[in-house]
């Protein structure tokens, strides 16, 4: 940097901006919550460092979070020592917006109402939230790996439009955010105001957060530490409140809900690790993206390794969100060794187990269940395919509709159809179909209603690729209605009202055979149809209609 520069923010940063500057929003806190975990991910990530540099580590012995409080100047400033950024750095992270529970934070407000800011205070917005109470701020920082004190930047905003870049000395690594508060705003320059904010969202931070207390006694300043400074997935569960599991998935997600469940474990004996899991409630708008990360948060003997794990989870659960922790890994681990490694393998089985579990568990409330499976029941079924040697687990929390569940609704287990089976019904009947619609109104269904025998309503566009994957549940076969089906005649025993032997019968399918010549194999009489008079039927090997609807899509 040559002296000073000035730059501008990316527009969506700056309509960002307007709006935190210019709302009345109600819950401004949590700008506090939001530093101080941009701060302890950049100890994290510090740490991490430490393990191939011994040098750094040396110089760098305690970590901490550090905040003081400056009534005459107005200012709160908060310090970490972690690894700091470059200046390419700055201009992405604190001029652009990235993160992606920003992005979809700006995607709700234009759905909902843009004048409606008050919301802002319920989401995690990151850095920029700091702009709620602050009329300007300023970032010091100096990356771990710039060992020259004279190559610190400082970053400079109010917020408004533009922001400046200037060279200075900083002595320590690491980063200060000072906030120059707003006239309005000087109740957070009040101790026991960031103590009690700290303590409701940050206790679970597992570096040591600092408040600058002043003796005046002394005359003297020293620090306090506010929060426990333990890693909550250490903590024995029982001393764990539901707040501060809710609170530290906010943290390692970024989220702004709830999870709907979550599951924390210790695991002892030939594999040794804690693994804390989360089921979201709402997915990530970007689940369908080939290029979005997933995965958990690793670490090995508490140390922080890498974000977005995603080799100890299968696909289908990619929505799964959570901590590892295992003391079985190397730490000097690598994305690729990790790729390929047995001890990676074994734990992904048994934390799909788990997992399972938990989503298992989940069934038992249904009002959950169905926010569940609405959200993430489409990535659930690649299961069935991904996960044969799962399947009838994964099978098992499967929720479909049904003609007799009479509405577009999926609700209905695997478990409850057959529940609901007749004695001499073997098989589970199934009609896949585009849409509710025309599989509701499918003349294949008549008989079915007629004689009351419940057949799934399938027209997800995955449950055609599924279904040749899920071919028994519980030792009962499914079967395709649109198949041909010689079970079928056995149930429904329907004495034949016509003559099939007749002459004129006869006449009629010859008849039909020679207009329709090739398109189809032969005409047969039915007893499956009440009003309709004629359907289409596929042979039992081989493809049903709307696979192959599928194929021609696809151009083969
Ligand atoms: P998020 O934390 O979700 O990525 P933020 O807006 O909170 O989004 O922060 C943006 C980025 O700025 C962070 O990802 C990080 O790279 C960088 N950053 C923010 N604060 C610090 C800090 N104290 N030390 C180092 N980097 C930081
Ligand atoms: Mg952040």
């Amino acid at each position: 940097i040559n002296k000073q520069e000035q730059h501008s923010f990316q527009s969506e940063t700056k309509q960002l901006l307007h709006l935190m500057i210019n709302s009345l929003y109600s819950n401004k806190e949590i700008f506090i919550r939001e530093l101080i975990s941009n701060a302890s991910d950049a100890i994290d990530k510090m740490k991490f460092k430490f393990l191939s540099n011994e040098n750094l580590k040396k110089q760098h012995r305690n970590m901490y979070i550090r905040i003081s409080l400056d009534k005459k100047k107005n200012t709160i400033v908060i310090s970490d020592n972690g690894i700091g950024m470059t200046k390419q750095e700055i201009i992405k992270n604190l001029g652009t917006i990235a993160n992606s529970g920003t992005k979809s934070f700006l995607q709700s407000l234009e759905k909902e109402n843009k004048k409606n800011s008050q919301l802002i205070g319920k989401f995690g917005v990151g850095f920029y939230s700091s702009f709620m109470v602050s009329e300007k701020v300023i970032v010091k920082t100096r990356h771990a790996e710039e060992s020259n004190e004279k190559n610190g930047i400082m970053w400079e905003s109010d917020g408004k439009g533009k922001y400046t870049l200037t060279s200075i000395k900083k002595k320590e690594y690491g980063t200060d955010i000072e906030l120059y508060l707003k006239k309005k705003e000087t109740i957070f320059l009040e101790n026991w105001k960031i103590c009690n904010i700290i303590k409701k969202y940050s206790d679970h931070i597992s570096i040591p957060i600092e408040i600058q207390e002043y003796d005046e006694k002394n005359k003297i300043f020293s620090w306090k530490q506010i929060n426990k400074a333990q890693a909550l997935w250490t903590v024995d569960k029982s001393t764990i409140t539901d707040d501060q599991y809710i609170n530290f998935y906010k943290h390692i997600t970024q989220d702004i809900n709830d999870p709907i469940i979550w599951s924390h474990n210790k695991i002892e004996g030939t594999q040794e690790y804690t693994i804390l899991i989360y089921i979201p409630s709402k997915s990530n708008l970007n689940i369908w993206n080939r290029d979005q990360k997933n995965g958990l948060k690793l670490y090995i003997k508490k140390i922080y390794i890498m974000d977005d794990a995603d080799q100890f989870l299968p696909n289908y659960l990619r929505f799964i969100k959570g901590i590892l922790d295992t003391n079985d890994l190397p730490l000097n681990i690598s994305r690729e060794i990790l790729q390929e490694n047995n001890i990676t393998n074994q734990l992904k089985k048994s934390i799909t187990k788990r997992t399972l579990k938990l989503i298992k568990q989940l069934t038992k409330n249904e009002k959950k269940y169905k926010i569940f499976w609405k959200e993430f029941g489409l990535i659930l079924k690649e299961g069935i395919a991904e996960d044969i040697q799962n399947q009838e687990q994964i099978a098992e929390l499967l929720r479909f509709t049904s003609i007799q569940s009479n509405c577009i609704e999926q609700n209905l287990s695997l478990n409850q159809y057959i529940t609901n089976m007749s004695q001499n019904q073997k098989k589970i009947y199934f009609l896949t179909s585009d849409s509710y619609a025309t599989a509701y109104t499918s003349p294949h269904l008549e008989i079915f209603k007629k004689k009351n025998i419940d057949v799934l309503l399938l027209s997800d566009r995955i449950d055609e690729w599924m279904m040749n994957y899920l071919t028994e549940f519980k030792g009962k076969k499914f079967q395709s209605i649109n198949k041909i089906d010689d079970d079928l005649n056995q149930i429904i025993n329907i004495k034949p009202q016509i003559n099939q032997k007749s002459k004129k019968m006869n006449e009629l399918l010859i008849k039909i055979q020679q207009v329709l010549k090739d398109k189809i194999k032969t005409v047969q009489f039915s007893y499956r149809l009440i009003d309709t008079p004629a359907i289409l039927l596929v042979e039992k090997d081989t493809m049903s209609t709307q696979m192959s609807k599928l194929f021609m899509a696809a151009g083969q």
